[in-house]
């Protein structure tokens, strides 16, 4: 099967021809139908994550059973399923206490599975690997959807739009009519614009550096965009009354940023740092400020969500209309283009580019 692999720090991505081994016990194999090219598969390329290469990119997908292997309970074949990159164990302390995004044992960034034509091992992004025809995964790495949603909304499901809902209603849980401020408007800083308008957020401002992003975030349902720059701090507290907004959403993963969200967001509001930077990148906050302002300053990881439960809500959600992810797909291509999307991605165009398998 082909799959787009990276073979170091740096390097352009490539289609490979790829082996995959049979499912072992508890273990599928999905035959991939859509897959998002996320800025988290940007970082596994460009050394702000070091996993082990050759790698296989990919996390964010949806596709049909297309084997089991032995002892396999939760799905069939044939049957339709999103990808979850970070499947909980269900037996740690994070597991048993609430907190399954946290699990101690997901979210290893590459994992050994399979080999190249010529013999060559290989690792999977995620344990995923899903920008690729096919994966072998457990099948507590799988979450089965209705036949009926759309393969491309139901990738998303898997990273962008958990990611986004999840910071907005989980971490966050914004309430009706609160302001709120996303910085950086990725695939996953839109979804946090569209879960900010579905909460009912009153002001809902979208930043980016690049001014083309601002009708994707007035269609995805932003009230005022704004270019990232110098006056970004002084133009929100005029559009919030002089105090900050109330929930500020960094999406970028970059320390300056996390300073522009702690700026821009009111005394006792919270900055949600959704984005994942780089260990080297630090974030200066003075003691005096950390108390005066009497702000929180958390993460969301993976949405606080757990997948299992979730997905399925989220997929609901898409099939009945009140979630209409539309807004954050802006290109769709194939495998053999991807790599060009991952371009376009670094260069800050666009939001998300689905790759369609048939
Ligand atoms: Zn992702
Ligand atoms: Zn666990």
């Amino acid at each position: 099967m082909r799959a787009l692999v990276v073979t170091g720090v740096g390097a352009e991505p490539t289609v490979t021809d790829i082996e995959l081994p049979a499912p072992g016990p508890g273990e599928i194999r999905v035959r991939i139908r859509a897959a998002g090219v996320c800025h988290s598969d940007l970082s596994m390329m460009n050394g702000t994550i070091s996993p082990a290469y050759p790698l296989v990119l990919g996390h964010e997908a949806a596709g049909v059973v297309a084997e089991v292997g032995d002892d396999v309970r939760r799905v069939g074949v044939g049957d339709h399923v999103v990808l979850n990159w970070a499947p909980p164990c269900r037996q740690c302390w994070s597991c048993q206490h609430g907190e399954p995004w946290l699990c101690a044992q997901a979210g290893v960034p590459a994992v050994a599975r399979g080999r190249t034509a010529e013999g060559v091992p290989v690792h999977v992004t995620l344990g995923l690997g899903a920008l690729a025809e096919e994966v072998v995964v457990s099948e507590r790495a799988v979450i089965g959807v209705p036949a009926g949603l759309p393969f491309e909304s139901a990738a998303l499901l898997g990273c962008a739009a958990l990611t986004g809902v999840g910071a907005v209603t989980r971490t966050a849980a914004v309430a009706p009519g609160e302001s709120v401020l996303v910085l950086g408007l990725g695939g996953v800083g839109l979804a946090t614009v569209l879960a900010a308008r579905t909460a009912g957020a009153g002001r809902i401002i979208a930043a980016d550096l690049a001014e083309a992003k601002s009708g994707l975030a007035l269609a995805a349902g932003a009230t005022d965009f704004l270019v990232s720059d110098d006056m970004l701090g002084r133009q929100i507290r005029a559009l919030t009354d002089g105090r900050g907004v109330d929930h500020a959403f960094e999406c970028v993963g970059r320390a300056a940023t996390i300073r522009t969200a702690w700026r821009a967001t009111r005394r006792g509001g919270q900055v949600i740092v959704v984005g994942m930077g780089a260990k080297e990148d630090l974030v200066e906050l003075s003691a005096l400020e950390i108390f005066h302002s009497a702000r929180t300053l958390r993460s969301s990881v993976y949405g606080s969500s757990d997948p299992d439960r979730d997905v399925p809500e989220l997929a609901a959600a898409v099939l009945d209309g009140s979630l209409d992810l539309g807004p954050l797909i802006t290109d769709r291509c194939g495998l053999a283009e991807a790599s060009a999307a991952f371009a376009r991605m670094a260069r800050g165009e666009g939001a998300r580019t689905v790759v369609l398998f048939d």
